[in-house]
């Protein structure tokens, strides 16, 4: 997290005035403008643990609200406390508290020894743009309140952000979802990890999600998460870039295309390279489609980079997919309500039931891409390597990047549509 003092803005604010209002410190509207009633909020947080009230949040500061990011204390056991007295402390449950340490004996614990504390609030947020440090806070979140997510990375982007991986389950048919190709339709990155973390919680306490019994579900079956695969282009689209370096480059290379407003238009990796035109499924014919319409060197968007996988985002995300040899893929985008499932001709078996299945869940349309569009997507490569289900889904209607206003109202038909994905998966 960076510094962040009176008069910064930006969606790190935004994280600041949620965890703020998380502790019990209600800062006024999360707006990510750090303005009177933040300062006021922060210096009352910052009395309460005992830190200079200066008003700004620097490292000591943001050490102290991590739980409030992340969800979770780590509370060092003093003599006689018990998991019951610490839910009532934290306002936590026993419950939660048990499953998030499955190494711990609640009638054996020791003094000194360290308790991970789930907190009452839902880790992912569907309300605050999104930026790379939140994205981590959630996933180590995740991790650390349910012990049967596992968490791993797949490589880097190019500004050195962790391409996380959340994986669920452990059975044979193995289900691939991925989001946030293009970083202009971040919103897919919190809305799939939405989903993560209501799968993990149904799977942990036996519950149903979206009508289906989660341990049925996932008996059988792993589901890998890779929830954005452009981190840097997140990043630069709600602002966190701003002022940076990376922000001025990109901006040089947006002059040039004034049609796309900035960085609000910007699709492609921070350096100019459209992710989801890198994958080897036609990829000399989606460079001669988009060289034709002018995109011959890095741009906002529709630049097919100098090679196919000469990204590391793409090639990271390729060479996940090859080592996990998935039956089936979703890749999340913004917008349109549509559910894509054809690479050209090739139809994998099973496919256009799958994707009538999701359409009827999620009252999404099943369509053709667009010939010029039809080329070197994940989508598309996965289809064409595999002859196996592969969906490109545009999530929501409206403009992108899609206000985080949608993601509520977007994420009951993509909870639909995955389950739909999930349960076409054969169980091994
Ligand atoms: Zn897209």
């Amino acid at each position: 997290m960076k510094l962040l003092y009176p008069g910064a803005v930006g969606p790190q604010v935004q994280l600041l005035q949620l965890a703020l209002l998380r502790a019990g410190y209600p800062p006024g509207a999360l707006d990510g403008v750090f303005g009177v009633k933040t300062l006021n909020a922060l210096r009352r947080f910052q009395r309460s643990q005992g830190l200079t009230p200066d008003g700004v949040a620097g490292p000591a500061t943001h050490a102290a609200l991590r739980p409030w990011y992340t969800g979770y204390v780590r509370h060092t056991l003093r003599p006689g406390e018990t998991f019951y007295r610490l839910a009532l402390r934290y306002g936590s449950t026993v419950g939660a508290i048990e499953l998030a340490n499955p190494g711990l004996d609640p009638l054996d614990l020791r003094p000194g020894g360290v308790v991970t504390v789930p907190l009452s609030f839902a880790v992912v947020p569907l309300e605050i743009d999104w930026c790379s440090p939140l994205l981590a806070f959630c996933c180590e979140g995740l991790r650390a309140r349910y012990p049967a997510l596992r968490l791993g990375g797949i490589g880097a982007g190019v500004l050195g952000s962790p391409l996380w991986r959340l994986t669920l389950g452990e059975g044979e048919g193995r289900a691939l979802v991925n989001a946030c190709h293009h970083a202009n339709e971040w919103i897919t990155t919190p809305l799939l990890l939405a989903f993560a973390e209501e799968l993990a919680q149904a799977m942990a306490w036996g519950e149903r999600i979206g009508g289906v019994d989660a341990r049925a579900l996932m008996e059988g079956r792993t589901l890998a998460i890779l929830p954005c695969v452009n981190p840097d282009g997140m990043d630069l689209v709600t602002g966190d870039l701003t002022g940076t370096a990376a922000y001025a480059r990109a901006g040089a290379i947006a002059a040039s295309y004034p049609e796309f407003p900035f960085p609000a238009g910007w699709k492609a990796n921070i350096e100019g390279v459209d992710l989801n035109l890198q994958y080897p499924a036609g990829w000399e014919e989606a460079r001669r489609i988009k060289f034709a319409q002018g995109f011959v060197s890095p741009a906002p968007r529709d630049y097919v980079g100098e090679a196919p996988l000469s990204a590391p985002e793409s090639r990271a995300v390729y060479n996940f997919t090859r080592s996990f040899d998935p039956a089936l893929t979703v890749s999340l985008h913004t917008q349109g309500e549509v559910i894509y499932w054809k690479y050209q001709d090739l139809e994998p078996p099973g496919a256009r039931e799958i994707a009538l299945r999701m359409a009827r869940a999620s009252g999404y349309a099943v369509e053709d891409v667009p010939y010029a569009s039809g080329f070197a997507g994940y989508k598309d490569w996965f289809v064409l390597a595999y002859l196996r289900p592969g969906f490109t889904v545009e999530l929501g209607r409206g403009e992108n990047p899609l206000p985080i206003s949608e993601a509520q109202s977007i994420y009951p038909d993509l909870r639909a549509m995955l389950l739909e994905a999930l349960l076409a998966v054969e169980q091994g």
